[in-house]
Formats: structure tokens, C-alpha cells, sequence
């Protein structure tokens, strides 16, 4: 047997004839479907959507990250009841990509060059669902943290969706755009952390000059996406509901970081938020609102490609991924 024959007896290919070689060749070089490929499609109503990855973020150590003051006994024990890494929380990175039939919509624009190789993947990925970046016509920003923000830039300051309007909520604009925004209600108090989150956001704001637009608390823009303040993570931190001819999507951003600690615990908390107290008050809020709705949830960090539900279990909630939905 020489090595070519050997080589197609290993693939199987062997085994049937040239015509259906052809075939076969012809049908992995067919159009990607949505599984495996670094985004996932599904529709609601006259909407089109894809969720892309732009990878993730490991945050190591876990506390006090999440849970910080809480007993790591008892922290570790409920990562070990829910089969949970006790070394690192896996961020995902979930943009959600909303197609209407007039506009190309991204919810958040991914971390872009701040995080090394672990994320910034977005671009790439909306070319494998066949999003070109000269398509997108919005991008809205859920909040100015570098993770939701930092893809709007490169390194250079270019815009990197250049025929997009970009929609950020006016108290978050102003936030980051002060003189010292407070960081005083926060648990994070390392000074060079605190510039870097300030810097990214402030770089791409400037960056925008007439194509950001500043919205309010309850308005809805781009027909079909209301946007809803829930603050703590940062004070302009917002939800959007996602609508289309009576169905809706509730994108809650960073209302939670992690399923097991977060969302089965809201008042154990999250290092990352602005105003801890209130982040905590806001995330029971909302979940409470999601849970009695029963109502579609897209998290943009709990695991790929973060579509649930929220269900109230004893006095806190439970995170109910959905299974994967696969359009004809
Ligand atoms: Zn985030």
C-alpha cells in the first residue's frame, strides 16, 4: 500500500467512489453553518440574530474577584456542588449581533487589543458569519468597561466599524468623562487599574466625536431596542430589551459574571462593580423582573452562547441555559 492510498484508506475515503470524493470535499467547503464556527444564529420575529464570541476572560484568583468577605469554605463548597473550577471563573465573551432589515446592530463591541490573546476575536468571527465590519450601522454600549467598549478602537485609536453610530447612556458618558470619576463606593482601590479602565473608555469616546449618540433611561432607539438603566456596576450600566413583533430578549450585560456564585448568590457579589451595595440591590431587582416574566435572557458573560432563563430558586435565583436553537 503505498502512502497516498494509505492516507485515503485512513479518512475513508477510499471506500467510495470519485464522484462521491467530490461530494464530500464539495460539502466541507459548503457555507458554515452556525455550530462551531465562533458564532451562533437564531431569529425572533422579523429580527435575525447572531451571538459572536470574542473569546474570554479567565479571572484568577476567585476571591476575592467574586465573594469577597465571604468564607472560602463555603465558597469552595459550593464550586465543588456545582462540578465549578475552585482555580479561575471562565468569562465568556458573548456579542450579541441584532439584523434588521435596514441595520446591522452590535450590542457591545468586545475587548479589542486590552486583553491579549485570550479575547479580541470579534472581528474574525463576524467574518465567519459573514458580517463584514464595514456592515455594522450601530453599536450599542451597554456600559464604558473595556471589555464592551474596547473593540471600538485598535491600538492606534482608529475605528475599527467605520460606517457605525455608536449609542452610549448619557450618565455613563459623563461618568467616565469627568475629571475623577468616584471610584469610592468600589472594592477595587489599585490606582493603575483604575486609570486603565478610565483611559480605555475616554480613548474611545474621543474617538467617536459626532458619531456617539447619548441616550436616556427608558428610551428606545434603533426601533427595537429599549435600553434600561441598572445601576452598580457602573453608575450608567444598562439592560436592553430586544423586541420584535410581540417577542422579546432581555440582554442583561453585567447584571452577573458567574452562574454558581452571582446568580445562586446575588449578594456575594462582584469586585468589579462600581458601587457594590447597588449592584447587588440592581441584580436582584432584575433577576426578580426576569424570573416572574419568564422572560428570554442573552448574558454576555455567563457560558457560550449565554441564551437562559432566570428562576427564582429559594431566596436567590438559578441560571437555565437554553439549548442550542438552530435556524432552517
Ligand atoms: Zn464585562
Amino acid at each position: 500500500m503505498n502512502r497516498r492510498t494509505a492516507l485515503l484508506n485512513l479518512t475513508g475515503l477510499a471506500l467510495i467512489g470519485l464522484t462521491e470524493t467530490k461530494n464530500l470535499l464539495a460539502m466541507s467547503v459548503a457555507p458554515k453553518r452556525n455550530l462551531a464556527n465562533g458564532f451562533h444564529r437564531f431569529k425572533m420575529g422579523d429580527l435575525e440574530f447572531h451571538v459572536v464570541t470574542d473569546g474570554h476572560i479567565f479571572m484568577k484568583p476567585i476571591q476575592p474577584n467574586f465573594a469577597p468577605g465571604i468564607n472560602k469554605n463555603t465558597v469552595e463548597q459550593e464550586l465543588n456542588r456545582n462540578f465549578a473550577s475552585k482555580d479561575n471563573v471562565e468569562l465568556s465573551i458573548n456579542v450579541l449581533v441584532v439584523k434588521s432589515e435596514e441595520r446591522v446592530i452590535l450590542i457591545d463591541s468586545g475587548c479589542g487589543a486590552n486583553f491579549g490573546k485570550d479575547s479580541g476575536w470579534l472581528i474574525k468571527n463576524l467574518a465567519e458569519a459573514g458580517i463584514q465590519v464595514n456592515q455594522v450601522t450601530d453599536v450599542v454600549i451597554t456600559h464604558a468597561h473595556p471589555d464592551h467598549i474596547g473593540g471600538l478602537t485598535n491600538e492606534n485609536g482608529k475605528l475599527l466599524f467605520p460606517n457605525s453610530q455608536v449609542y452610549l447612556s448619557r450618565i455613563e458618558h459623563d461618568f467616565w468623562m469627568s475629571k475623577a470619576p468616584d471610584f469610592s463606593k468600589s472594592k477595587i482601590k489599585d490606582p493603575s487599574l483604575i486609570k486603565f479602565v478610565t483611559d480605555v473608555a475616554r480613548k474611545n469616546i474621543i474617538a467617536l466625536a459626532d458619531k456617539l449618540h447619548l441616550f436616556e433611561d427608558g428610551d428606545t432607539i434603533l426601533d427595537c431596542v429599549t435600553m434600561q438603566l441598572a445601576p452598580g456596576h457602573t453608575p450608567g450600566h444598562c439592560i436592553a430589551k430586544i423586541f420584535s413583533k410581540g417577542e422579546e430578549l432581555y440582554h442583561i450585560a453585567d447584571l452577573v459574571h458567574s452562574a454558581v456564585l452571582v446568580v445562586e448568590h446575588p449578594e456575594w457579589g462582584f469586585d468589579g462593580d462600581n458601587d457594590f451595595n447597588l449592584a447587588v440591590a440592581s441584580r436582584i431587582k432584575v433577576m426578580d423582573q426576569l424570573a416572574k416574566k419568564r422572560s428570554l435572557v442573552f448574558s454576555y458573560h455567563l457560558p457560550w452562547p449565554g441564551l437562559g432563563h432566570m428562576r427564582n430558586k429559594e431566596k436567590a435565583f438559578e441560571w437555565i441555559q437554553q439549548p442550542m436553537m438552530i435556524p432552517d
